[in-house]
């Protein structure tokens, strides 16, 4: 297929905000492609691989920088110049092209094969000379393109589309260009890119008009999936009313979330980001081989920190660093042990458990799970329906120092990549976002040369924007001893995605996640959110969250009434 088409459409839906129009648009451009292009659904996700793989393009704008000026022949200062009036290096390779008569506009015969082969040699590049070869093979691909490709292919590569296409857009889209757009086979279609996380897949069974193979999508051992999340309850009794009586109360752990998957005598370990941890985590695949049975199985887990000397447990971000520490592994693990805390089975010897009620998975778990303390242990559970037992085993959950407690309905399937009514946490009302960081500003004194105070932003659950909500500087000095996060190594992080630079203040690509907690939230013009935070301070950097689940809009509008009730009343 022609870059060209995917070009065209990427337009036609950035110029089409109307969620409606967009499905209608991607609908015909599904229908036009043929089943031996189908790989360039990844492109137009922006990615070159399906979701759970962990080949990703990865070029920051410093790379993409000079690649556009290469191709352009101009030098790098011009590129700069440009990109800070524009913020968008798309725009700027397209700007300059039109301006240099380069532009090839309707003659380029670049095709979508050619795109993915270079961009799909990128992430296997190592060792020495890699950055003059990633360079030649960009710039192979602007130097044959037209002005409008050219700006897609430098989104691509900066990981930064602007299309606003979501993945249930997709979905619809699927489903009303190969079927009836009824909601039962739109339902079916989202449930199979749940399973199986790959979008290409999915299409060309759809293509082929197989709606009952698309049924018959399977999770697939060492493919990891998006977890199901929880909805938040105030109290148990309203927690009583949402799952039902009886229902099983659980402690909420402090850790992360980890997805243990298991066949023959392979153990691979991901995140909630579908990271794969098994590097970092050598004795959790021990424990599994040694104490769960089972030839194949996918278990849903919360790994959580406790002391080595007084086996008391730990918050997250004292044992943040093993996930992201890809060295001294032996040592660390000694230092800083994790327990995994066993809560859902969702595979077992070949079959899918995703639809069994979640009663019969947590019996499945007992049945297969040899309890080891301070090793891999079921989550602590009672299965009741009065509430003053309830209420113990929530203060029994605080006391053990975990956040809190989840109440599940016994009957429930599992939904995976879903904020689900029939999972709910419950923690003592605490002010605690999760939230981006958008922007950041180069400190002074002392700490010249490293950023030192970061723009925060939610999410706008609507439009998808990141909004801006306040400005944070206070607590990384106590992150850096707890956790190793100083403003040096967040300053070096936050380098390789600033996208625009204005005398002190930078503006970053949204990447990184943070927990945040505040005294309190003020109504404010000075923020686009129209909120802005009092006094707040980061607690942990959230390496394992990704962007799709930072706290939205509407959650902040939320705590902002929950908290006007209060003064008012308490
Ligand atoms: P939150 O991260 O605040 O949305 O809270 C939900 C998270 O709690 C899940 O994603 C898990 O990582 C974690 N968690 C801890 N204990 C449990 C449990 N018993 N069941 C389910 N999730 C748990």
């Amino acid at each position: 297929m022609l870059y060209r088409k995917l070009a065209e459409f990427y337009k036609e839906a950035s110029e089409n905000p109307s969620r409606l129009k967009k499905t209608e648009i991607l609908a015909k451009f599904l229908g036009e492609i043929h089943e031996s292009d189908k790989e360039v659904l990844y492109l137009l996700l922006g990615d070159i691989y399906p979701e759970y793989s962990e080949k990703k393009i990865g070029i920051s704008s410093q790379l993409a920088i000079k690649a556009i000026s290469k191709s352009i022949g101009t030098e790098n200062s011009e590129v700069v110049r440009e990109w800070k009036k524009l913020g968008d290096l798309g725009l700027v390779i397209e700007m300059l092209k039109k301006k240099k008569r380069q532009a090839t506009l309707g003659k380029s015969d670049l095709t979508t094969q050619k795109v993915l082969e270079n961009f799909r040699k990128l992430p296997e590049l190592e060792g020495k000379g890699t950055v003059e070869k990633k360079l030649s093979l960009i710039v192979e691909l602007l130097t044959s393109a037209s002005d409008i490709e050219a700006l897609y292919l430098v989104r691509t590569l900066i990981g930064d589309l602007r299309i606003g296409l979501k993945e249930s857009t997709i979905k619809e889209a699927i489903a009303s260009a190969f079927f009836s757009s009824d909601k039962e086979s739109a339902k079916k279609i989202q449930d199979a890119i749940d399973r199986s996380n790959d979008i290409v897949k999915v299409f060309e069974m759809a293509k082929r008009g197989k709606l009952n193979e698309i049924e018959n999508v399977s999770l697939e051992i060492g493919k990891p999936i998006k977890v199901m999340l929880a909805q938040k309850a105030k109290t148990i009794e309203e927690g009583f009313e949402a799952v039902g009586k009886p229902c099983a109360v659980e402690y909420k752990y402090d850790g992360f979330r980890m997805l243990i998957h298991k066949k023959g005598d392979d153990v691979i370990l991901f995140t909630r980001r579908l990271e794969n941890v098994t590097k970092q985590f050598p004795e959790v695949v021990d424990y599994v081989k040694k104490y769960v049975g089972g030839k194949s199985f996918i278990l849903d887990s919360e790994a959580v920190g406790f002391d080595k000397k007084t086996k008391e447990y730990k918050p997250f971000q004292e044992i943040s660093q093993r996930i992201r520490r890809k060295y001294d592994i032996e040592k660390l693990r000694e230092e800083l042990p994790v327990e995994v805390n066993v809560f859902d089975m969702i595979y077992y010897e070949g079959k899918s458990l995703l639809n069994e009620p979640f009663e019969k998975r947590t019996a499945l778990i007992k049945k297969i799970l040899k309890d080891q303390r301070y090793k891999i242990i079921r989550a602590k559970q009672l299965i009741t329906g009065d509430e003053k037992k309830a209420k113990e085993f929530y203060k029994q959950a605080l006391k053990d120092r975990q956040e809190g407690v989840m109440m599940k309905n016994l009957g429930s399937i599992y939904q995976p990549g879903s904020r689900v009514g029939f999972m709910l946490k419950i923690k003592p009302a605490e002010n605690d976002l999760d939230l981006a960081i958008v922007g950041a500003e180069f400190g002074a004194g002392k700490r010249s040369g490293w950023l030192s105070s970061f723009i925060l932003a939610c999410k706008d659950e609507k439009s998808g924007k990141f909004l801006e909500i306040g400005k944070v500087g206070t607590g990384i000095k106590e992150l850096a001893e707890s956790e190793g996060t100083s403003f040096e190594e967040l300053t070096k992080m936050i380098k390789p995605l600033i996208e625009k630079e204005d005398g002190k203040s930078v503006k970053i690509k949204p990447k990184i996640v943070v927990a945040v907690t505040y005294q309190e939230i003020q109504r404010s013009p000075t923020y686009n959110s129209g909120f802005a935070l009092r006094f707040p301070r980061f607690t942990a950097l959230r390496v394992d969250k990704p962007l799709s689940e930072i706290t939205t809009l509407r959650e902040v509008e939320k705590d902002y009434e929950k908290q006007k009730r209060n003064f008012r009343y308490g």
